[in-house]
């Protein structure tokens, strides 16, 4: 079923001039672009409704999975979320509206999983993907993972509303 997805390049996919060869991965796998915006800075509003505070205890669930010395999940997904906005918001990142048969599937496919520590080879996140949850943990940041990629329709609709007004 053709399906549109969003996408978004974070700011260490510029910084380590990645764009083109993330952008081919997807094209690769038959996905075409049917809008894109350069964020020269993302404002807090939007990240709020991004990552909202709801997030929180999967975030410390995620940590648990790869790192000790996590008692309360929420408690430290509160602090990955602040993390996350300091991420976002340090330099330019780009969205893209990505449309193709199973778009929502295939991009989290070819995307890999959350820590480039564990995401599978052949995945953007697997081969590109320098930072870890264990290292981002102890140095107290988000992970850089490079892309964000919604998780399922519903997130879809709601962040392409979001970051793609009409
Ligand atoms: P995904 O991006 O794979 O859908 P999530 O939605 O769970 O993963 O998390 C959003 C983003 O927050 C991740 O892509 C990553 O940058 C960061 N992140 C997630 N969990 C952690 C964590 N435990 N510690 C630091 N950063 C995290
Ligand atoms: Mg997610």
């Amino acid at each position: 079923m053709y399906q549109e997805t969003l996408v978004i390049l974070k700011p260490d996919a510029l910084e380590r001039n990645l764009v083109g060869a993330i952008i081919d991965r997807f094209e690769k796998v038959g996905l075409t672009i049917v809008d894109i915006h350069y964020y020269r800075r993302v404002n807090d509003a939007i990240l709020k409704k991004h990552y909202p505070d709801t997030m929180a205890e999967g975030l410390g669930k995620k940590a648990q999975l790869a790192t000790s010395g996590i008692n309360d999940p929420k408690a430290h997904g509160m602090k990955v979320l602040e993390r996350l906005r300091k991420y976002f918001t340090r330099n330019p990142i780009i969205a893209i509206r990505f449309g193709g048969e199973d778009a929502i599937k295939t991009v989290r496919k070819v995307t890999g999983y959350t820590d480039p520590a564990t995401s599978e080879k052949g995945t953007i996140r697997g081969d590109f993907g320098a930072d870890s949850i264990a290292k981002s943990t102890v140095e107290g940041r988000a992970c850089e993972n490079l892309i964000h990629a919604s998780g399922n329709s519903e997130e879809a609709k709601s962040e392409l509303a979001l970051w793609f007004p009409k």
